[in-house]
């Protein structure tokens, strides 16, 4: 359900709709909009009287809203999210580009990373330190030494970092290395890691699980935002199909339906998606032709040596003329890389 107010609402109306929404037993989740203010209400509206709420003063009305993820729905939130980092933000009119490496390796090859990015003009790197890897006998990521290495990178370079938090436990020790959390595919349904991480003050990229529903992600996402953390950036990564010529097959048709039923900032990652090198350059421009906010792809200074996903990243070179063409799509588009 959600409340509009009218224009001229008061403050104290407001705080009136919201109290009044709590002895409902609600909860009441207030947006504020450059015209009105509106209110969500999540909890079990299927008792609640309408008319108690249309005749409080400042109300104008009340809207019933259908999809089953209230918060993350457009029906509640008309204007298009932005999430704002530090370093970069995710929204309407930009692309952005999040690169780096699949997990943090060494110091060396971190900070060589982060300073080529900060010199393209890339201001979000990713890595992993803690690693969700198929094989138990695969590099598993330098767990804690590798969150210690990300931030001193990010301190040193200014570049901001965003990466994987697997265990509802790690989200301390990841919030304070990183800008951004990263929830993979594997965990978009687990449940106590996005309580978690819904009370969490760091912004969060919030993967498509591998045989996710559009539905199912955008409950994933309610979690989040129904604990508190509004600042929820969807990234497709490539769901699970009988197709085997790729690794996943990257699902660039739920762009548009994304950017239908939800407000929240979507990107791409076509690494992942795809699994091969060759075929991630094309993906990407068409992640930004089909109205995605941004990219996530894996760059590495040596992919022939990357301890993990080498054969889909790409090297600096190859990450260079992938700027260069997305840049020039970016223009006729209305676009800006960022
Ligand atoms: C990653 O981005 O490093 C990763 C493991 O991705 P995903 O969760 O999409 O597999
Ligand atoms: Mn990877």
């Amino acid at each position: 359900m959600l409340v509009v107010m009218q224009s001229q609402a008061t403050d104290q109306q407001v705080a009136a709709v919201e109290r009044h929404i709590r002895e409902l037993g609600l909860s009441p989740h207030p947006m504020r909009g450059p015209t009105r203010t509106a209110i969500g209400i999540t909890g079990n509206t299927s008792a609640v009287d309408p008319t108690s709420l249309e005749g409080l003063p400042g109300v104008r009305e009340l809207l019933r809203v259908t999809k089953p993820y209230k918060l993350a729905s457009r029906e509640m939130h008309l204007d298009d999210t932005v999430v704002r980092l530090p370093q970069t933000s995710f929204g309407p009119g930009t692309f952005t580009v999040v690169a780096g490496p699949c997990s943090v390796e060494n110091e060396e090859m971190a900070l060589r990373t982060a300073e080529f990015l900060m010199q393209r003009g890339v201001r979000l790197m990713r890595a992993g330190a803690y690693k969700p890897r198929t094989s138990p006998y695969s590099f598993q990521g330098l767990e804690e030494a590798g969150l210690d290495i990300l931030d001193r990178v990010r301190r040193e370079t200014g570049i901001g970092v965003v990466t994987e938090v697997m265990d509802a436990g790690h989200v301390e020790l990841v919030e304070a290395a990183a800008d951004m959390l990263q929830i993979g595919t594997r965990n978009m349904q687990n449940f106590i890691l996005l309580k978690r991480i819904a009370k969490s003050t760091k912004p969060v990229l919030l993967k498509r699980g591998i045989s996710a529903t559009l539905e199912e992600w955008l409950m994933a996402a309610e979690y989040l935002l129904s604990g508190g953390n509004r600042n929820v950036v969807l990234c497709e990564r490539g769901v699970r199909t009988f197709a085997d010529h790729t690794r996943n097959t990257l699902d660039l048709s739920v762009i548009p339906p994304v950017k239908k039923h939800s407000h929240l900032p979507v990107i791409v990652d076509p690494s992942h998606g795809t699994g091969r090198r060759e075929y991630v350059p094309p993906m990407s421009l068409a992640a930004l032709a089909a109205g995605a906010d941004g990219l996530m792809v894996e760059v590495h200074p040596d992919p022939l040596k990357a301890l993990s996903d080498g054969p889909q990243s790409l090297d600096f070179a190859q990450f260079d003329k992938l700027l260069d063409s997305l840049k020039r799509l970016a223009e006729p588009l209305g676009r800006t890389i960022c």
